[in-house]
């Protein structure tokens, strides 16, 4: 979380920032600051948005060639003026902004304090801030040649904790320092200047050249180059790479959020998502990114899913999916939750780490658990060259492109895609699929872009509904089978952005206690598409609506019997049942679109969220 931007070159650095910043916003929000300037570098931060803080620098001098600037998610301290990115060190050596946690910032407080540094903020950058400094001034006090490359070396070998860095010294005033452990930093390389940025959306309109940096990375960059070295100041390669993002794919294109955009972006990114991989007259499926693990894959005798938010959701699909086309036994883990227990993992395991950002934090930090344990761990993730695609031995990314709304459509359609590939590739390796089935699958799965084409059609009925129950305080969703991941899902998207309480619950479970809660001001939105629990979930529907629940009814094409009894249908294709989740989320995702935007709320920048969760 957090955005970081940073520039040193020709331009005037104030417009790259807050054009990057801008960029970068989906991160964090809360409030956001830049520092202009090497030396005695000017700051200006304020609570708020990025927009608050152009508004509070209009008519000031911001000129510039070297700067750096901050939008913040706050971890430590509210979201104020003071604790506002960047911090300054106490006898103003140094200027940083910082994102993620200092683990350890209580008790290198505690030291500072009693070496009579005071703070003006509550966090923990600032602590990092002031270390720094003291560990300069204290070798420089003592005699000894220390550089503030040195002293930043020297601190963050006492730092416990995430970061990704940028560091200006006044001592050093044409120069940035990035440092990167656990939270993502990339330099863009342009000529005769250089981009630092969280991701690459901020460096894109100006080069596409990037170098991602490493954990333990130090970049010491200046107009006449860049150095990488790392904590132990052993000299590192940089690695340049080519990336291909363009800017139309970052912007909103016409669409008043970026979330609308991305739903309607949805049939393209399953298409780009299979494209390559699937081909539809020869009946062939081939994932190239498993290839040098495939052979294990296929022999495995447990597969576990980790992931958090609307990944663990596609994790969940994935597996009713694994279970039912490859037979090997398959689990789903909250990342936070596998990697602070005593997970039982053995050699030769799959374990499938699900991040949109490929830079979650506990997924990050399970798949270092996996890896120990001699498990074979594989990256589903949007973000190309991000860090969970290089910690994994083998993966397959989801071609979704950028996904700026915090909450996630197109990211969580694209990873059940490539969950679905999986699986009838496994099926079909394994023979736990028929050639008549994979071939029937083929079909199916190549047609349900037309579908989702279809369902959005439709969109102005989903808005209707939504009008009616758009002041409710509490919705139910329920849903059976592979529909159940997608009744947590609806609830989440719900949750997320309009603040509305949410819950999902597999529909036979709403018996077990849920079903108390339903009144005649209780919307029950049910998941009941033709498949093989359909007279079940149409008994869950009549007792709903015994108890006077208003129900909301998602259902296939011609359904006339539930038509009868739900209070609204929202009609979607048939498909086979496995593919269902694709299709039936999408009217889920436009309810609580459309019920966000008519409550007045900020659809693509929820409070308290932040896209992207780099901290634990
Ligand atoms: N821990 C820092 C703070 O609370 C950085 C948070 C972030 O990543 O935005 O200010």
């Amino acid at each position: 979380m957090c955005g970081i931007v940073g520039y040193i070159g020709q331009r005037q650095a104030y417009d790259v920032l807050i054009k990057g910043l801008k960029r970068l916003e989906y991160r964090g929000y809360d409030s956001a600051g830049i520092s202009l300037g090497g030396g005695n570098s000017r700051i200006y931060k304020c609570k708020g948005k990025v927009s608050d803080l152009e508004d509070q620098l209009a008519g000031q001098d911001v000129s510039g060639r070297i700067g750096m600037g901050h939008t913040r998610w706050a971890t430590h301290g509210e979201p104020t003026d003071n604790n506002a990115h960047p911090h300054k060190s106490m006898n103003g050596r140094f200027v940083i902004i910082h994102n993620g946690i200092i683990e350890n910032y209580s008790k290198l407080k505690t030291g500072l304090e009693a070496e009579g540094y005071k703070f003006e903020s509550e966090t923990d950058t600032e602590v990092l801030a002031n270390l720094i400094e003291y560990v300069y001034l204290k070798n420089q006090n003592n005699g000894d040649s220390v550089s503030p490359e040195d002293a930043i070396r020297l601190a963050l070998n006492m730092v416990e904790g995430a970061y990704g860095l940028v560091i200006m010294c006044s001592d050093i005033p044409k120069t940035l320092i990035a440092a990167r452990k656990g939270s993502p930093l990339v330099i863009g390389i342009g000529s005769g200047e250089y981009f630092i940025a969280s991701d690459a959306t901020p460096i894109i309109e100006y080069t596409n050249s990037v170098i991602y940096l490493n954990d333990d990375d130090i970049a010491i960059i200046n107009t006449d180059g860049l150095n990488l070295t790392n904590l132990k100041n052993v000299k590192q390669k940089p690695n340049i790479k080519k990336i291909d993002l363009k800017l139309d794919e970052i912007e909103k294109n016409g669409f008043d959020h970026y979330m609308l955009k991305e739903i309607y972006e949805q049939p393209r990114a399953i298409r780009d998502t299979y494209r390559g991989r699937l081909n539809f007259e020869s009946k062939f499926l081939r994932l190239g990114g498993l290839h040098n693990v495939f052979d294990e894959i296929k022999d495995a005798k447990r597969i576990m899913i980790i992931a958090c938010g609307t990944s663990w959701h596609a994790g969940l699909v994935g597996e009713y999916l694994f279970e039912e086309f490859t037979r090997i036994p398959t689990e789903v883990e909250y990342a936070s939750e596998f990697r602070y227990r005593k997970p039982v993992i053995n050699k030769g395991d799959i374990v499938i780490a699900i991040s949109q950002s490929g830079e979650t934090a506990d997924t990050l930090a399970a798949i270092q658990l996996a890896k120990k344990a001699g498990a074979i761990v594989l990256g589903i993730c949007n973000v190309v060259g991000a860090s969970i695609p290089r910690e994994t031995v083998a993966g397959v990314y989801t071609h979704a492109g950028p996904e700026i709304g915090v909450a996630s459509t197109k990211a969580f359609t694209a990873q059940v895609t490539v969950l679905t590939m999986m699986a009838m590739a496994i099926g079909y390796a394994n023979k736990g699929l028929s050639a008549d089935e994979f071939t029937s699958l083929v079909d199916e799965l190549y047609a349900i872009p037309e579908k989702i084409e279809k369902i959005l059609e439709k969109a102005g009925c989903v808005k209707e509904i939504a009008g009616k129950i758009k002041d409710s305080s509490n919705s139910l969703y329920l849903g059976r089978g592979y529909l159940f991941p997608v009744a947590l899902e609806g609830a989440l998207k719900l949750k997320e952005i309009s603040y509305i309480h949410a819950e999902g619950y597999p529909a036979a479970e709403m018996k077990h206690g849920p079903i108390a809660l339903i009144d005649e001001k209780m919307p029950v939105i049910v998941l009941a598409t033709k498949d093989h629990s359909y007279d079940k979930i149409v008994s869950n529907i009549q007792e709903v609506k015994a108890r006077k629940g208003l129900i909301i009814a998602i259902v296939t094409e011609g359904d006339t019997t539930i038509k009868e009894m739900a209070d609204y249908v929202i009609e979607v294709p048939h498909s086979d049942f496995a593919l269902a989740p694709l299709l039936t989320v999408v009217p889920l995702q436009l309810l609580s679109y459309y019920i966000a935007v008519m409550r007045g709320c900020n659809v693509d920048q929820p409070r308290n969220l932040a896209k992207s969760v780099t901290v634990e």
